[in-house]
């Protein structure tokens, strides 16, 4: 590619949000990680911003504010990516390991709460439909306002949910991780119509070469 060319249009503002859990579909900003089709979608600050309002943490107006806020501070855009990326890494690590059914290491459990205590302490307790949420203002706390609702997701699954239900795709060069809401625990894909017939067609030609 020319130095020249544009960049192509980033994925991030795009990419399918089928995880069931806001702290997994951050994950799913990776694909095949660490595998020969390895992927990342989020490249930079904008593309953590473009992803943050794809997940509804930012609003049309808040994204706007904030991809002139990375554009111009190139330390906060920095700061924004490398704090994005070190988070989605030990959420991935966490739910990896849950989803074999290992113990997820300390060391990513201690991050995960360092991540949480540091973006609690720029949020406030706002009313929110009857009860109460967290909440932040993005024009002063960006990178909390994005993160700090992923790190409760992945703690909120931790402590108060079935843990047998986080799950990792088992689609060849996938690895996304989901947390599987169905009545009968059976969803084994991220998406039917991606990895799913992938397998199936690939058992379908097995077949019919044993039959041969
Ligand atoms: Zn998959």
């Amino acid at each position: 590619m020319d130095a020249n060319d544009p960049l192509p249009p980033s994925r991030a503002g795009s990419l399918p949000l089928i995880a069931s859990e806001l702290a997994f579909d951050f994950v799913n900003s990776v694909a095949d990680r660490g595998g020969s089709q390895h992927a990342e979608y989020l490249h930079n600050g904008s593309d953590i911003v473009l992803w943050a309002h794809l997940a509804k943490l930012l609003s049309d107006t808040d994204r706007d504010a904030a991809l002139a806020m990375v554009a111009a501070d190139e330390v906060l855009a920095s700061r924004l990516l490398s704090e994005a990326h070190a988070l989605r890494e030990t959420i991935y690590e966490i739910g990896a390991a849950l989803a074999r059914r290992d113990m997820p290491r300390e060391e990513d459990r201690a991050a995960l709460t360092a991540a949480h205590a540091h973006c609690l302490s720029r949020a406030r307790l706002s009313t929110s439909g009857g009860g109460f949420a967290w909440t932040w203002d993005p024009h002063t706390a960006l990178v909390e306002a994005v993160l700090g609702p992923i790190a409760l997701s992945a703690l909120t699954v931790m402590t108060q949910q079935d843990l047998a239900r986080v799950k990792r795709c088992e689609g060849d060069h996938c690895g996304w991780l989901m947390f599987d809401t169905t009545k009968n625990r059976r969803r084994r894909w991220c998406e039917m119509e991606v990895c799913g017939n992938r397998a199936k067609m690939r058992a379908f030609r097995a077949r019919k070469f044993e039959a041969s």
